[in-house]
């Protein structure tokens, strides 16, 4: 065995090992230390793809696609190799299929805009799940709204699935687009991807996957899912804020046209002739790239990789199962959908006569972080008839120790301002 794989493997055994390897977490001195259990909202970031980010500042850091000088082409290089990590990682047949935008978002955003614009007219459908977040709602809403076209949702059963009879009644024969979460951000249930892209391209759909909370809890591969678009965010993936990918099959990519028209996406461009664009993904990455944000990103998938998809796995469900079963324990808490049947995360709760916020700010006080509220998906939680959820989160460096403080914090939770004073109150 090399020195390398013998630490990988000793690491990845270890929680708290792991969890030494992230700046805001080891030095944390608190008493009892931060139990960081809000990773849907976003990870910390290990100290690899800080030292990455630093790395590229220090030693690389120039303009790409444009200087003819050394630093230049070492930046663009750089770029090029991280896009190729990226392309490795998630399974793409070639690295053009990469697109960097600034997060899932962006990504849906951009196809919604420069696909769904050229797709979409008066009387069509759209097709959308029940359980989707806002940025893999509203561009699609918008669409429909500025087009004249239907938004159709297909209808989430009380166990948190996506009721697929009625997924291929909404998609039927015609629907031009189908928009699904490969994993919900509001109760982890991991839908079946596969088999919902393959129905919808057999309705003759363009397929989006929003893969946001997917990407950190299991090996992805773009090719077996077979849709259209792919879109993650770095910043939950123990990668840094403000980057993220677009995975586009080459076919599909090579009929868009740009997004933001600007530097480095043109080939030809003067006064009297029509300009002339190159091919993606520089097509649709106008500007001046975050290069560091980049590099950072092949540095998490990479540093994520060395840990290993099935230690992850094992690791996220060890966490999900022992969460469910020692909360459904507790007096007053319901557990929401059914996280433990693929776990991937995510535990929702809501707690017998308290609003979620008074339960989050009780939390908070005992030094642990969850998020709380409708986590912008204030459509799903009005389908499940709830105000919101209190949701717990794992990540790598996460232990059954939190899960044990969590349970021990819900036992003294108290009615507070919002549950007596606003408790239908929310925000999104
Ligand atoms: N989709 C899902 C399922 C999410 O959880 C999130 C982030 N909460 C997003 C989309 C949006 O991601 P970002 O804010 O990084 O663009």
């Amino acid at each position: 065995m090399t020195e390398t794989s013998k630490s990988v493997l000793t690491r990845s055994f270890m929680p708290a090992t792991i969890r030494n390897e992230f700046p805001l977490l080891r030095n944390n001195s608190e008493s009892p230390a931060l139990a960081y259990l809000d990773n849907a909202a976003t990870t910390q970031k290990p100290q690899p793809v800080l030292d990455a980010i630093m790395s590229y500042y220090g030693t690389v850091n120039s303009n790409v696609g444009r200087g003819y000088h050394r630093l230049g082409l070492a930046a663009t290089e750089r770029l090029e190799q991280a896009r190729a990590v990226v392309q490795r990682a998630i399974g793409a047949a070639r690295p053009e299929e990469v697109v960097f935008t600034r997060g899932t978002t962006d990504a849906v955003n951009l196809v919604a805009e420069v696909a769904g614009r050229r797709l979409v007219g008066r009387g069509d459908r759209v097709v959308v799940t029940g359980m989707e977040h806002n940025s893999n709602l509203l561009p699609w809403r918008r669409l429909c709204d500025d087009a004249g076209a239907q938004l159709v949702v297909a209808s989430v059963a009380a166990d948190g699935r996506v009721d697929m009879a009625d997924f291929s009644a909404a998609l039927g024969s015609g629907a031009r687009i189908a928009a699904m979460a490969h994993v919900s951000n509001v109760l982890g249930t991991v839908n079946p991807i596969t088999e919902m892209v393959a129905e919808a391209r057999r309705c003759g759909a363009l397929t989006v996957v929003d893969g946001a909370q997917a990407v950190a809890h299991r090996a992805i591969d773009v090719a077996a899912i077979g849709a259209d678009f792919y879109c993650f965010s770095a910043h939950k993936v123990y990668g840094p804020m403000g980057i993220g990918v677009l995975h586009g099959r080459s076919e599909v990519l090579a009929e868009l046209p740009p997004y933001q028209v600007g530097g480095g996406t043109v080939k030809a461009v003067s006064f009297a002739e029509p300009v002339s664009y190159i091919a993606p993904p520089a097509r649709l990455e106008a500007g001046t790239p975050d290069v560091a944000g980049v590099v950072g990103l092949a540095a998490a998938l990479t540093y994520l990789e060395e840990i290993g998809w099935e230690r992850i796995r094992r690791h996220d469900e060890s966490l999900v199962r022992t969460a469910v079963a020692r909360l459904t324990e507790l007096d007053r808490v319901r557990v929401v959908g059914d996280p433990a049947y693929d776990p991937s995360g995510i535990v929702s709760i809501t707690l017998d006569g308290l609003h979620p916020y008074d339960v989050g700010g009780h939390l908070d006080q005992h030094n642990i972080a969850v998020r709380c509220g409708v986590h912008c998906a204030s459509t799903f939680l009005d389908s499940l008839g709830l105000v919101g959820t209190v949701r717990i989160s794992f990540g790598i460096y996460n232990t059954e120790e939190e899960i044990s403080r969590v349970c021990e914090a819900l036992r003294t939770v108290r009615p507070g301002f919002w549950t007596r004073e606003h408790p239908t109150t929310r925000f999104l």
